[in-house]
């Protein structure tokens, strides 16, 4: 059986590599959706694969991480990226750009090391709709591709008020095992 959980973010990026020179070169963003599915052939008590708010307690504080924020490639220029540090009280660094193949990776990685306590239960896959008409959909041999880009728990960083403004970032640390 699978389950899906829905999350919604808000977000901004230039996406370096884009075919579109709207996407490549300007600053815009996305109302992002995000489904989360997951699978299990058993039922726990009360006849659930898992409760809906405990997963919503494990992923949505990472998710939220991301909203409002400008997501950055930890590749892109230097300057661009010190100028939105310095300009944007919320970002999110990233190893990977900052596409919705990526956030579907991304959010799959994370998903995993947070749920890796549910027993019976994986991460079957995650979808990031970026526009109404466009998603990408990450599965597990998606997030262990290297060759797609590593993603590495230290390659992660959060602006102080991201940091300040939730728990997300303990929680990123205990469940990913960055520092
Ligand atoms: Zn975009």
């Amino acid at each position: 059986m699978i389950i899906r959980k829905l999350f919604r973010f808000e977000s901004a990026h230039i996406l370096r590599g884009a075919q579109d020179v709207r996407c490549r070169e300007s600053i815009h963003g996305h109302s992002y959706k995000v489904e989360l599915l997951l699978a299990s052939n058993r039922f726990k008590e009360g006849q659930l694969v898992l409760d809906f708010t405990h997963v919503k307690e494990m992923i949505e504080l990472f998710i939220d991480a991301f909203d409002h924020s400008i997501a950055l490639w930890k590749d892109d220029r230097a300057e661009f990226i010190e100028a939105m540090k310095k300009f944007s009280s919320r970002w999110v660094i990233l190893g990977v750009n900052p596409s919705a193949e990526q956030f579907a990776r991304v959010i799959f990685w994370f998903a995993r090391r947070a749920l890796a306590q549910e027993r019976e239960i994986s991460v079957y896959s995650v979808i990031v709709h970026e526009t109404e008409s466009g998603y990408a959909q990450a599965f597990l041999e998606d997030v262990n591709n290297e060759s797609m880009g590593a993603i590495r728990a230290e390659d992660f960083a959060f602006s102080r008020e991201i940091l300040d403004n939730n728990d997300s970032i303990r929680r990123f640390a205990d469940i990913s095992g960055a520092a």
